[in-house]
């Protein structure tokens, strides 16, 4: 696994004497030790800034080391914003300013003008401030005292939003097939979007995915099925269709493996040669943290990679997923999402069931296996990508995932069922005025807040519909935001 950090650079000047400077670090040294053991990735102290050749220094080689997520900046002093133009014009790594103080209170007896000139935060910070608000520097602003929970949380769920901007940034995504005929949702300016965001969207061969099917061996079936008994309950009798699975499961990693690539999609409409759509397998490798979008929706398979990564121990509970069915008895307005196949395990509350059954869609020889279970409850988003010709589109929705309310007992796939915000039908009218698909990334772990700001660093387009959110005042943000992003 490659090691990922954040840089804690802090901003000063020479005028402060080496007492004062030396005191800066030891507390800055102190405070990046203490919130790497919070945040869930390392912030490593680097400097204290005192100059503009210092500052364009560490920007040039965050830019270029790897691991580097982003920088943390703060100043203890005051950092004459001047000296930051060159660096923050080069900076290429995400930004956040941590406007924060050393001392949690004010010392009453303490204090006098050392004090003052030595904790000037208060004033140093806006100074800070107004150079990235001028040179319109995308950047996250996050104000209170850094032992404070909130504050580490607020921090901690930026830095997750880093990883899933590397993660994005070095996207390769592997296309089994086109989309699905005549569907536009699920087209997109591959282009555009390897500009904009990064990721390398390039098609392999069917028929070489059967060639590596039929070349896997008995033992490493074995192996991965022996792996599924442990993690799944077995509920059917039809072991070859599971085993099937696995052997799709094993080609398409080791040619994802092969050519470095984090995302995958296919479509039912082009098997040539597969006995089965692949349901298990695609369902265990994104539990494995690979993206899927079906009917070729590479889309939506980078997104829920990029997400995946974003939450708890860097492959979180999102998940490909799609609006099925509606629920529309009177209070009891409920979304019922699942897909043909292709749910992750990372969303069920319980243990899931291997289960084959028939599948009319498609040119399935044999009855695919597939994992069936309920989705866990409690807060969620809904996330989907869309292309609006010259731009991209992020819109979030917030959600509020249930027990599924029936236990539809001949319903042959993962289920999760939820209601929309601000209520069923507002929510869905909002979805649809906004142009979100059909197809979406199902998120238990990501935020809308942590989705804005990665839509902020990416430079795309981010509409969100919550508890709040009116038809009409949805109407108007579009119009206003269609104007701007057309003149960007
Ligand atoms: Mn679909």
């Amino acid at each position: 696994m490659d090691t990922k950090e954040f840089w804690f650079v802090v901003g000063s000047q020479l005028l402060y004497g080496d007492t004062v400077l030396r005191t800066v670090e030891a507390r800055a040294k102190e405070m990046a030790g203490e919130l790497s053991r919070t945040l869930g990735y390392p912030l490593v102290y680097k400097a204290t800034v005192k100059s503009a050749d210092e500052i364009a220094n560490i920007v040039k080689e965050a830019n270029y080391t790897g691991a580097c997520c982003g920088l943390v900046t703060w100043c203890h002093t005051f950092s004459p914003s001047k000296m930051w133009i060159n660096g923050l014009q080069a900076l290429q790594k995400p930004y956040c300013h941590l406007a924060t103080q050393y001392n949690k209170e004010i010392p009453n007896e303490e204090i006098d003008m050392d004090y003052m000139n030595l904790n000037q935060s208060a004033h140093g910070d806006r100074e800070h401030g107004f150079i990235a608000a001028r040179l319109r520097t995308p950047r996250k602003v996050i104000a209170g005292h850094w032992k404070n929970s909130d504050v580490q949380k607020r921090l901690a769920d930026w830095m997750r939003v880093c990883v899933g901007v590397k993660v994005s940034r070095e996207l390769k995504v592997m296309r089994f097939g086109d989309n699905m005929r005549e569907v536009a949702v699920t087209e997109g300016d591959k282009v555009e979007t390897q500009i904009k965001l990064g990721w390398q969207v390039n098609t392999w061969a069917v028929g070489d995915l059967v060639k590596e099917i039929d070349a896997v061996s008995e033992q490493e079936v074995d192996r991965l099925y022996a792996e599924y008994e442990a993690s799944y309950d077995i509920a059917t009798d039809d072991v070859e269709a599971i085993r099937y699975q696995a052997r799709e499961e094993l080609a398409m990693k080791r040619m994802m493996d092969g050519e470095g690539c984090k995302a995958f999609s296919n479509t039912f409409q082009d098997l040539y040669g597969m006995q089965q759509l692949p349901g298990l397998a695609t369902q265990h490798l994104m539990a494995q943290g690979y993206g899927y979008g079906g009917e070729g929706d590479w889309k939506v398979s980078a997104m829920t990679a990029i997400m995946k990564s974003m939450g708890d121990h860097g492959n979180g509970s999102s998940a490909f997923m799609e609006d099925y069915t509606y629920h529309l008895a009177d209070g009891q307005e409920y979304s019922l999402g699942a897909h043909m196949l292709e749910v992750c395990p990372s969303l069920a509350a319980t243990k899931p069931r291997i289960e084959t059954h028939y599948l009319g869609i498609g040119m399935n020889a044999k009855d695919p296996a597939r994992l069936v279970f309920e989705g866990k409850t409690g807060p969620a988003i809904v996330v989907s990508l869309i292309d609006m010709g010259g731009r991209m589109r992020l819109i979030v929705q917030d959600i509020e995932a249930v027990k599924p309310i029936l236990p539809m007992p001949n319903l042959p796939v993962a289920r999760v069922m939820w209601k929309a915000m601000p209520n069923l039908t507002t929510g869905i009218e909002c979805w649809i005025i906004a142009g979100g698909a059909h197809h979406t990334v199902l998120s238990y772990d990501v935020s809308a807040g942590m989705m804005r700001d990665w839509a902020r660093i990416m430079d795309i387009e981010f509409v969100h519909i919550d508890r709040n959110t009116t038809v009409e005042s949805l109407e108007d943000e579009l119009l206003l935001k269609d104007l701007v992003w057309r003149l960007k």
